[in-house]
């Protein structure tokens, strides 16, 4: 059976009621500095063109030691990881031109914890966070059903993040060993097929719809992000109610992908399925000149959606598949017959071959399954061959 890390990141909101002001104060100083050391490993960064955190590491390590000496030594550490880190991304997304300036900036809204800053009661759910001159403080951590699920998982590293509506939460990286069956011909697969409002899943037996709406409700939040635009004056608030919004946007989105994933996997436990089928969406990427991906490549939703899907059904011991996509809504699944537009109905298309005639988001479930064992026939048979 293979074993795989899932890894999961819970986001908690800090209570600050009980924290005295001079605690507060601490933490404050903590993003502040953080803030000072990594903006100027990234001009240091800039000037010599170093991507490399060890490099950077190396320049300024003792010298930053020397300025901030009460400061725990792992937030310099980890400064010059997050500095090589944003220094690596402006590089790319000005390569992809995306980005016009001559070097990034910090704004200081997070620090990433050294597993040796922070300590995490998941019992209590307290975490304490280590500050200036060996002191910790503790701070009581907000928390939901939704966090009942990382309790004995593995800790990883962590981020103290401060929001943009003033709070202050902890983002924690979770890891969980996970005992997965085997991706073969023997397995019952689950295929899903990813559209923009309606997410379609099945295998040979059943073929069921889980309206996402999530089309829609981009489109609205884009109408919404292009009046603020055009209408709020300032840049300041400008962007703050942008980013508000992105973020509202993400957080609805991602509570109907965690329900579509619920719903495919339980359905999935339940027909005893044991693979999960997807579509690889890297092929797309790599082939932009197909016709049949016009406008997909760029519906990031897709992968999000993925990502989600992937690591929950691992975590409830299902595997995951990719299979290449192609030609899967304009082939044939019984008889590999081209497929054309039905005139019966939108969203049917029609066997020009068996007269097979379908919705074509079932025959895109259909024939990622029937790719899933061919793909699983073909190795076996060049086993045997040889
Ligand atoms: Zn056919």
């Amino acid at each position: 059976m293979p074993v795989e890390e899932v890894t999961l990141t819970a986001r908690f909101k800090v209570d600050l009621t009980d924290v005295d002001e001079s605690a507060i104060s601490e933490i404050y100083r903590l993003f502040e500095e953080y803030k000072e050391i990594v903006n100027g490993l990234l001009e240091l960064a800039a000037r010599n063109h170093i991507t490399s955190f060890v490099e950077l590491y190396h320049a300024r390590y003792h010298e930053l030691r020397q300025r901030y000496p009460t400061l725990p030594s792992h937030y310099v550490v980890n400064a010059c990881r997050h500095a090589a880190s944003i220094y690596k991304s402006f590089i790319k997304s000005r390569r992809r031109s995306v980005c016009k300036k001559d070097r990034p900036t910090f704004r200081g809204r997070a620090i990433w914890l050294h597993r040796q800053v922070f300590r995490l009661d998941v019992e209590g759910w307290r975490a304490s966070i280590a500050v200036h001159g060996g002191r910790w403080i503790a701070l009581r951590l907000l928390h939901g059903e939704y966090h009942e699920r990382f309790r004995g998982m593995e800790l990883g590293e962590a981020r103290l993040v401060l929001g943009d509506d003033g709070n202050l939460y902890l983002n924690v990286v979770f890891f969980q060993m996970v005992m997965l069956p085997e991706v073969g011909a023997d397995a019952k697969v689950i295929a899903v097929d990813i559209n923009e409002n309606v997410i379609v899943y099945g295998n040979e037996d059943f073929v069921e719809r889980f309206e996402t709406n999530e089309g829609i409700i981009r489109s609205r939040y884009f109408l919404k992000r292009r009046r603020i635009r055009s209408k709020v004056r300032g840049k300041e608030l400008q962007r703050k109610l942008l980013e508000k919004y992105r973020g509202r946007e993400w957080n609805r989105v991602r509570e109907i992908h965690y329900k579509a994933a619920k719903k495919i996997i339980d359905k999935a436990v339940a027909a005893g399925a044991t693979v999960i089928v997807m579509e690889d969406l890297e092929v797309y990427k790599e082939n932009k000149g197909l016709r049949e991906l016009n406008g997909r490549v760029h519906r990031w939703g897709y992968g999000k959606f993925q990502r989600i899907l992937e690591y929950q059904a691992k975590l409830h011991g299902l595997n995951v598949k990719y299979i290449d996509p192609k030609n899967t809504s304009s082939i044939c699944p019984v008889c590999g017959g081209k497929l054309n537009p039905s005139q019966n109905g939108r969203r049917l298309v029609r066997c020009q071959r068996c007269e097979l005639e379908e919705d074509r988001d079932v025959i895109a479930v259909k024939n990622l399954v029937k790719r899933y064992y061919e793909e699983y026939a073909s190795a076996k048979t060049s086993q045997t061959s040889f």
